[in-house]
């Protein structure tokens, strides 16, 4: 269960309102389930809705945590890990292609501060399984490990009519962990959508989108920012409308201390550092795939890369920053500004 935590760093602000009141039948129903190590949830005031709606999530993140678990050997993920550096094209579903895809646009749009191949450094600095090292990783073992981390690497290729994908170099690892969930809550959202499913709210861990709103007339789903220093509290409030998405990537819980430092879970794909500065990043997108990766890339990037990075690549996007440091204090896009309620 290593994302649950402050994965509910957004949350919807309806479900707090109704906690704990009598039941009404216009109460939004909250239904949830573990799954790809996280907290999925859905949520809607029908409960014949929330309940069709859970169920074909369970099955749509059922097989996704089957292609695309890094901790899990069966995976499709795992398989192609395993045959990095191998003559071997292992072959892959439409929606693991599709999610390489997008995170190889995000990766050269961000001018590599996103990164799916940061498996490598990762593991430098004490995650993905490894050892927390006793003192900072060296230079040069930093560098070695970005060597394996360079997205012209990765294959993609098509044997028989389907796709196949090969890391060119042994030692590459493939981490779609920054993506994945978003991805995940899109394919959720469109196979509802397909059974004209409406008025809900999907959630995996933090990633969330809309479908219609949450009550006639509210114009979409209230969602919360929670202040990343104090949990209990909501610093903002962004409604989401019909079919946006919305994603927080955050500092505040998966680290290792190593000399005395925090060294953050997200590191900057170009220099193989941990990020320091910045406590939490939230994106509002056109679909959750999207806001996902696109958190992590501006939670590696400085506020003003960030924002030329939206404005050139992701103009439909609005972003937010909470920098790490007090008084709490909220940086964000001019469309975000205009959609916060604080
Ligand atoms: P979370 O997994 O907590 O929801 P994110 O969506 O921001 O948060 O993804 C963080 C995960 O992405 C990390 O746990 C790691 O697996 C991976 N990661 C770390 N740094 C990068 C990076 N620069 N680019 C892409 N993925 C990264
Ligand atoms: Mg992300």
């Amino acid at each position: 269960m290593k994302n649950i935590s402050y994965k509910l760093a957004i949350i919807s602000i309806l479900l707090l309102i109704t906690a704990g009141c009598n039941k009404r039948p216009d109460e939004i129903k909250r239904l949830q389930w573990c799954t790809m190590g996280t907290i999925a949830a859905v949520q809607s005031t029908d409960l014949a809705t929330a309940q069709a709606l859970r169920d074909i999530a369970q099955d749509e993140f059922a097989t996704m945590e089957a292609e695309l678990s890094s901790w899990n050997s069966d995976s499709t993920l795992a398989m192609v890990n395993r045959n990095a550096g191998r003559d071997l094209a292992v072959p892959v579903s439409a929606s693991f292609t599709e999610i390489l895809k997008l995170s190889t646009r995000i990766t050269r749009d961000s001018g590599g501060a996103f990164n799916p191949l940061i498996g490598p450094v990762l593991k430098e600095w004490g995650f993905n399984g490894a050892t927390t090292p006793s003192t900072i990783p060296s230079t040069r073992s930093l560098q070695r490990a970005l060597s394996f981390a360079d997205i012209a690497d990765v294959e993609l290729s098509t044997i028989n009519s389907s796709n196949a994908v090969r890391l060119t170099k042994a030692g590459m690892q493939l981490d779609l962990g920054a993506i994945a969930k978003g991805y995940a809550v899109d394919q959720v959202w469109q196979a509802a959508n397909e059974k004209k499913l409406t008025n809900a709210l999907i959630d995996l861990g933090g990633n969330l989108r809309a479908m219609g709103e949450a009550r006639p007339g509210r114009g979409g789903w209230l969602t919360g920012v929670r202040d990343p220093f104090n949990d209990s509290r909501i610093i903002a409030r962004i409604l989401i409308r019909d079919g946006e998405a919305i994603a927080t990537s955050g500092n505040y819980e998966r680290y290792v201390i190593i000399e005395g430092e925090r060294c953050a879970h997200i590191i900057d794909g170009r220099t193989a550092m941990p990020i320091k500065g910045v406590a939490g990043v939230t994106v509002v997108a056109p679909d959750a795939a999207t806001a996902d990766a696109l958190s992590t890339a501006l939670f590696v990037l400085s506020i003003e890369e960030g924002k030329t990075l939206i404005k050139e690549h992701y103009p439909e996007s609005l972003a937010l920053w909470i920098p790490d440091s007090q008084p709490v204090q909220i940086i964000s896009t001019d469309k975000m500004e205009q959609r916060l309620q604080r």
